[in-house]
């Protein structure tokens, strides 16, 4: 093609560890419009705005100087192996300020697998939504620069738009990487990748006697701590297959996710997830189990004896960093026996539960609450239930504070106001289907500035409709 990138795009981990990526071709949309555009990350890549030739990169017009490449992976998919999955309907474009650059929903590649390649605006705001929500919440996630939307029919379970979203991460090395690499009998390869990764994005890890035991606990502690932080918030991950899980801890892959708006451990956000597999309350289980598929594949550089180890740390790290957040979210100190402390938050979940509340305003009332008064508003939602009464005795008896106001702009600082809630993910979709972006920009700016507020837009702070909880998700995307 003519002309210049404007992408200043430099090779990666495809162009330095063989066997990892094929080259491939992707296929533009027709008549790409932007959807969404993350200033911040562009900032940070170096990006001014998105003008018309960058949006033909992001379409995968090129001129690119580098051929995009996918990358082979396999993975345990709800509990069974898949011998053999990829990037399907994505491609690598390269490096842009040291993170790679991917976009998904570019057309078919060898690990299609049947599939066309492409994914629907619906799946691709989300994607965007969420990873723009998940990072200015403080959660580990990839990030995502744009999302672009086109006329290019894309056949779902009714005919739908086709859309890319560009996603950006130092690394997108999942546990499935190492588990091809493993399972089709390549040690090299996987040596050759944790060669990579260890250089790369664990360069403390080379000075310790063991580098690889090292990654493994330093992985360990990431997937713990992004897992707590999915509790703390009510975050539902939706499909955490191995092939989902990030080598550097970031919430990875968004498809059926959902931040639950009823109090409900047992919630499933994917409705072909008919097991409950991934419900809110297994996520911390699920995550080490996928840590034993990750030790599992770098098992001939790991000793089996470090596994108990492993699991303690991953549970003490989970537990520190979920009191961590929920204690900031009460006010709390974070003095005393861990055992009481978690019983005290767990108490409040099962209040909260019990009175069918909504999770994230329930907990927002805490930016409001007067410790000296009677419980107000959380009272008013809490107090029918006869622990109530216990709860809110032991819980001032912990606290200790100078001045309100100060501990109540604390409060408002860890218990955000805005969520992506599904319903209102839903609703600046059908907008953008119509091309009318204004609510998913104002949704977006909101999401970015979560603590605030914002008078200027009640229904995003407002507890979700009863249409609300009607919606269903599924893998389709
Ligand atoms: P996921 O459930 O999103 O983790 O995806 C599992 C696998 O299916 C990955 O290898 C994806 O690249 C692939 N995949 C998902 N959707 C499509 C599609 N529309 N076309 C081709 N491959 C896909
Ligand atoms: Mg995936
Ligand atoms: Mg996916």
């Amino acid at each position: 093609r003519e002309g210049e990138s404007v992408l200043k795009l430099t090779p990666g981990i495809n162009q330095a560890v063989p066997g990892l990526a094929q080259e491939v071709r992707p296929v533009p949309l027709e008549n790409p419009i932007l959807l969404g555009w993350s200033e911040a990350l562009a900032t940070e890549l170096g990006l001014e705005r998105c003008d018309e030739a960058l949006l033909r990169q992001l379409n995968g017009e090129g001129p690119f100087p580098l051929p995009a490449t996918a990358q082979v992976y396999s993975g345990h998919q709800f509990g069974g192996y898949t011998p053999r999955l990829g990037d399907g309907r994505g491609c690598h474009l390269g490096e842009v300020a040291g993170r790679e650059l991917f976009l998904k929903g570019s057309g078919p590649t060898p690990y299609s697998r049947g599939g066309d390649g492409r994914a629907v605006i619906r799946s691709a705001v989300r994607e965007f939504l969420a990873s723009e929500a998940l990072h200015h919440l403080g959660i580990p996630t990839t990030r995502a620069l744009a999302v672009l939307a086109s006329d290019t029919p894309v056949f779902r379970e009714q005919p739908e738009r086709g859309a890319i979203t560009v996603r950006v991460t130092p690394s997108h090395l999942r546990f499935g990487h190492f588990e091809y690499f493993r399972h089709t009998g390549q040690p090299h390869r996987v040596k050759a990748l944790l060669e990579y990764a260890l250089a790369r994005y664990f360069p403390c890890c080379l000075n310790q006697p063991e580098p690889v035991t090292a990654l493994f606990l330093e992985v360990v502690e990431r997937t713990a701590e992004t897992v707590a932080d999915w509790q703390a918030a009510g975050f539902v991950h939706g499909v955490l297959n191995s092939d989902n899980m990030s080598l550097l801890g970031e919430t990875f892959d968004y498809g059926p996710f959902a931040f639950m708006d009823r109090c409900d451990p047992g919630f499933v956000c994917n409705h072909s997830d008919h097991y409950g597999r991934y419900a809110f309350d297994q996520q911390p289980g699920i995550g080490w189990w996928n840590l034993q598929r990750l030790a599992l594949a770098l098992s001939d550089h790991l000793d089996g004896a470090l596994m108990a180890p492993a699991l303690e740390l991953y549970r003490t790290r989970l537990t520190a960093r979920y009191l961590w957040r929920m204690e900031a979210r009460l006010g709390l100190p974070g003095d005393g026996g861990l055992q009481p402390r978690l019983d005290r938050i767990a108490a409040l979940v099962t209040l909260m539960q019990e009175s069918g509340v909504d999770y994230h305003s329930t907990l927002r009332l805490f930016a409001r609450l007067d410790p000296e008064g009677d419980g107000g508003e959380l009272k008013a939602r809490l107090g029918s239930r006869a622990a109530w009464t216990t709860w809110w005795h032991g819980y001032r008896q912990a606290l200790s504070f100078g001045d309100l106001g100060g501990w109540q702009r604390g409060r408002a600082a860890a218990n955000p106001s805005v969520v992506l809630r599904t319903h209102l993910a839903q609703q600046v979709i059908e907008a953008a289907e119509r091309n009318d972006t204004r609510p998913l920009r104002e949704l977006h700016k909101a999401l970015c500035r979560p603590y605030d507020d914002h008078p200027e837009t009640p229904h995003l702070t407002e507890d979700p409709p009863p249409w609300a909880s009607t919606i269903t998700l599924s893998c389709s995307s």
